[in-house]
């Protein structure tokens, strides 16, 4: 018999001594992580903001004071200036990211005008957020963008002034002591519970102007645009860290 025949003869026989405890990992076992319902933070999520206060929070510019408010109904509400951002005093890397955020119900503005905010993913990576209701602009800076990297798979958005939500994961880029970048980031985006962005490679920052910057860095903050025209409102927002 030629030695292919009995390698044949015996692959079956090794197949068969194999039993599906061999296949099976026992540990290490997951943490046990609950929500109360679908819209509630899981158990081990850091609450960046629930109505109460900005502790979490800092502006992003040189004095750090915001002048982001909460309101009455005890949503974050948008400074409106140009560049005054809001960001977490923490940093982080890799997260899985809830926001949940409406655009104002005055429509007079057009275009990137129409309560234009931000979702930036350590304080450079930007899921735009903007009225993009029935309201034209360029589409790969349309709600739900990688801003001017990816266009959302569909347009998700609800009308003006009716809660919304992105559920994000970051995947963070990973730099070595040189600078070079060794990893690429990537977005998996939910808005409103559809599939816009499905493992999408971050090709660097996102530029307004320009092509991407691939700067090296480490963890960043959660940033919120504050942007001319119409304010945005916020409210439920955690995070859960998947370093
Ligand atoms: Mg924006």
């Amino acid at each position: 018999m030629r030695l292919k025949d009995l390698i044949f003869l015996f692959i079956p026989l090794l197949v068969t001594c194999q039993e599906a405890k061999d296949t099976e990992i026992w540990g290490p076992i997951p943490e046990e992580v609950y929500t109360i319902s679908d819209s509630a933070p899981p158990t081990d999520a850091i609450i960046l903001f629930d109505g109460s206060d900005l502790s979490k929070w800092e502006g992003s510019w040189s004095d750090k004071e915001s002048e982001w408010d909460i309101n009455d109904d005890g949503f974050l509400v948008n400074d409106g200036t140009d560049g005054r951002l809001i960001q977490t005093k923490e940093n982080f890397g890799s997260v899985q990211l809830h926001v949940e955020w409406k655009t104002s119900e005055y429509t007079s503005f057009t275009n990137q005008k129409r309560s234009n905010s931000g979702v930036f993913l350590q304080g450079r990576y930007e899921i735009q957020i903007l009225d993009s209701y029935k309201s034209p602009t360029y589409v790969n800076g349309q709600a739900g963008s990688v801003y001017k990297q990816y266009i959302p798979l569909v347009n998700a958005s609800r009308k003006p002034g009716e809660w919304q939500s992105y559920d994000i994961i970051f995947d963070a880029p990973k730099f070595d002591s040189d600078g070079n970048k060794i990893k690429s980031g990537y977005f998996t985006v939910f808005h409103n519970g559809i599939l816009i962005h499905n493992h999408v490679e971050i090709l660097g920052t996102t530029e307004n102007i320009g092509p991407p910057k691939n700067i090296a860095h480490g963890n960043g903050p959660i940033a919120l645009q504050s942007h001319c025209c119409s304010q945005v409102s916020f409210r439920n927002i955690w995070v859960r860290e998947l370093n």
